[in-house]
């Protein structure tokens, strides 16, 4: 199946947001979206992907940096690699950079698409450092989602600021301002473990969808229900991001190995946990595509 008409007409595996969110436009499903922290996330994501013969997008978090999990620097290289080397198209993303600079960084080191995230600044100063982010994303043919209103806590899952609803006017004005490729917004869905069922905010999000001619982006997407999930990319979700219940899930499976395990042991499990959460992920968007 060919995917991608790139301007050389190849097949090429290493693609944009742009690109793959133009696949989910035109089979009306959404993309998954999973940050891959370690290899055994990123070795579960795409061989899922490869499975289901979907393109996929993954993701390092900002945040995951900041906790001490993974460096941008070390983790980029393999990213790009892996991307390169799967036989679906994968889209490289850094995930909610909220510093200007990181996201120059990331850009510098390849990643075909950017989250810029001032969610939690200033409305004005949003607004220019996303146009900030535009054009130096565009010098290096990368893709660019950004969001207004707020999703409160990051993927950490730690506590964080509490969840502001997108206004669809606001949404709107955003998006054709700004010049962005896919646009984050906040309906009901939260960062982290549900607490309870999230209870999305769908005749918002309709309006949103009606307003804004981009993509849109739901974050906070593991945990939702497959209801929940084909309702909002009826419309207009494009992109759903996921992590903390495909981590959950690796950690569940190596929590019951028996002692005396090796290292090498609990990646394997993990990697197998994952692969199969990812799995039942996707199957739901792939189950909403017409096959060519
Ligand atoms: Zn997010």
């Amino acid at each position: 199946m060919k995917y991608i008409n790139t301007e050389k007409g190849d097949l090429e595996m290493l693609v944009t947001l742009k690109d793959v969110l133009r696949v989910a436009e035109a089979k009306k499903c959404a993309i998954g979206s999973f940050n891959t922290p370690n290899l055994a996330s990123m070795r579960a994501v795409i061989s899922a992907a490869e499975k289901q013969n979907m393109p996929v997008i993954i993701m390092h978090a900002q945040v995951h940096e900041e906790m001490g999990i993974v460096k941008m620097d070390e983790i980029a290289p393999i990213m790009l690699y892996m991307a390169d080397r799967a036989s679906v198209p994968v889209c490289v993303h850094l995930d909610h950079g909220t510093d200007i600079s990181y996201v120059k960084r990331g850009l510098d080191l390849g990643f075909t698409s950017v989250m810029y995230d001032g969610s939690e600044i200033d409305k004005d100063m949003n607004y220019a450092n996303t146009a900030m982010v535009v054009e130096m994303a565009r010098r290096c043919g990368a893709s660019v989602e950004a969001e207004i209103g707020s999703m409160g806590a990051r993927e950490g899952g730690g506590a964080g600021s509490e969840s502001i609803y997108t206004d669809p006017d606001d949404a709107k004005k955003f998006a054709e301002t700004t010049g962005i490729d896919a646009l984050a917004c906040a309906f009901g869905t939260a960062h982290g473990i549900y607490a309870k069922e999230p209870k999305l905010d769908f005749e918002r999000l309709e309006k949103i969808g009606k307003m804004v001619n981009i993509p849109l982006v739901m974050h906070g997407g593991s945990g939702v229900s497959p209801s929940d999930y084909i309702k909002s990319i009826g419309f207009g979700i494009r992109k759903v991001n996921c992590y903390t219940y495909m981590a959950k899930a690796g950690g569940d499976a190596v929590s019951k190995l028996e002692n005396n395990m090796l290292y090498h042991d609990i990646e394997l499990e993990a990697t197998k946990a994952m692969f199969n959460d990812v799995c039942k992920t996707l199957n739901i968007f792939t189950n909403l595509k017409n096959d060519e």
